[in-house]
């Protein structure tokens, strides 16, 4: 057989979802849509609205493998809600998913994208393979085959998928030729995430470190201080922690210290971090070697004194173990899920403040939007242009969550869902329950 490729592509950005208790992973969300329900005292009625998907697509993929066979695979998409406009949300393709994981990230997106206020419900699609045991021609055909039975689903004005585990720009590009050719007419605004030249958006590499940089300095500017008289550190140098990191070091902050998964490089005077960007790019993604530092532990580093921690590498990483022992004022999160909900509680009795994932990590769905949006003008905004508008954005949503949070004396995390919910709700009555 020809020679496999995983179609993962990690240099860029993507809608991910949190990694959810596999026990019940829609049971873990709504966890915490419940108590932000009884905040805003949702009737019984509302609740069940909201805690039932608008719609579940099952579809069998049935493709022909290289060497002849016949072989037949499980998709999904999950529409949770499109009270806000089309549906938006990821589409994964791993070997565990399963449609109580695509419930749960469907409903997710719903709340991440009120949020930020882009005008999207939420979604999210899967299917059950392994990426890493198919070529790229067989990944094409699962690609479109699964693509050919959403087409009642899929559309610009219905439901827009974008990467999320194992699918990068080359399956949107498939998704979206697909659509196309069945539409007869090219339609880009079908899906997010693709190749530039086929119609993707300036800045998106970027986007999710820019949002996570845009609310650091607005959590700095409400306690007051400075962004160049502030250390900063931050655990992973992938997409999102090296684009953190740059942007901070261009706000003239003291990054001390930055990790990879070959371990934490640490200097007190601050590092050089287009210099480690440079020599990660040259060393397959990886700071390991990298000599102008002390090196420390993941764990060291995420305990060290500084005003700033983003925490870009994955879910997990501050627990109750260690929750206790950190020293930032904030606690950006990059990743999906670091902190865990144990976690939040010390960290509230400690002062720090945290910035929740589905706000911070929010700039990659908010160029999503932008990139819809110019597909649908056929018109094509400049980096600078897509830059400003997501400034703008990620911080208005940041005001309108720091407003929530001091009007119901809860947490940011907490006042996420609360604003999100609401916005929902608000928008939901004024619609009506159509008869
Ligand atoms: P990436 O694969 O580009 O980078 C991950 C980085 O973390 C790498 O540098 C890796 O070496 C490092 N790492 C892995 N395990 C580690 C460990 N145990 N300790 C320290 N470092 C470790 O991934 P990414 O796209 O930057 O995503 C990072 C996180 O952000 C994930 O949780 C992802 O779900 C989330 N996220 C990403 C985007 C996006 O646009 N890429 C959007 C929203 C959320």
């Amino acid at each position: 057989m020809s020679s496999k490729k995983n179609s993962s592509n990690s240099n860029f950005y993507k809608e991910p979802g949190p990694k959810l208790s596999k026990e019940s992973p829609f049971e873990s969300m709504m966890e915490r849509f419940r108590f932000a329900a009884d905040i805003l005292k949702l009737d019984e009625g509302m609740f069940q609205y909201l805690a039932s998907p608008v719609k579940q697509v099952i579809v069998s993929v049935p493709i022909v493998m290289d060497n002849g066979e016949i072989k037949v695979f499980e998709g999904y998409r999950v529409i949770h809600d499109n009270v806000l406009g089309p549906s938006k949300g990821g589409l994964r393709f791993a070997p565990d998913v399963n449609l109580e994981e695509v419930k749960a990230l469907a409903a997710w997106m719903t709340w991440k994208c009120a949020v930020v206020n882009v005008p999207f419900g939420g979604a999210k699609g899967g299917v059950r393979c392994n990426p890493k045991e198919l070529s790229k021609t067989e990944l094409e055909r699962l690609t479109r085959r699964y693509t050919a039975n959403m087409l009642d689903v899929f559309g610009p004005d219905r439901d827009i998928p974008a990467p999320d585990m194992n699918t990068n720009e080359q399956v949107m590009a498939w998704i979206m030729d697909t659509y196309s050719m069945n539409a007869k007419r090219t339609e880009t605004a079908v899906v997010t995430g693709k190749p530039i030249i086929l119609g993707g958006s300036q800045g998106r590499k970027e986007a999710t470190g820019r949002g996570v940089v845009t609310v650091t300095l607005a959590a700095l500017n409400k306690m007051g201080l400075m962004p160049n008289k502030t250390k900063v550190v931050v655990q992973g140098f992938g997409n999102v922690g090296s684009v953190s990191a740059q942007l901070m070091y261009e706000q003239g902050a003291k990054i001390i210290a930055v990790s990879d998964i070959s371990g934490g490089y640490y200097n007190a005077d601050g590092l050089d971090i287009p210099k480690m960007i440079e020599y990660s790019q040259n060393n397959d993604n990886s700071l390991e070697g990298f000599e102008s530092a002390e090196k420390i532990t993941n764990e060291e580093l995420l305990e060290l004194e500084c005003d700033v921690l983003i925490p870009a590498a994955k879910e997990d990483q501050i627990s109750k173990e260690n929750a206790h022992k950190i020293k930032a004022k904030i606690i950006a999160e990059g990743a999906n899920g670091p902190v865990t909900a144990s976690a939040d509680s010390i960290l509230e009795q400690n002062g720090v403040m945290v910035i929740p994932d589905i706000l911070a990590n929010a700039g990659g769905v908010t160029v999503s939007y932008f990139e819809w949006v110019q597909d649908r003008q056929g018109y094509f905004w400049t980096e600078e242009r897509v830059n400003r508008r997501l400034n703008r954005m990620m911080r208005n949503a940041f005001d309108n969550l720091y407003s929530v949070s001091e009007e119901y004396g809860i947490t940011l995390r907490q006042a996420a869902y609360v604003y999100a919910i609401n916005r929902v709700v608000t928008t939901l009555k004024l619609r009506g329950i159509y008869a």
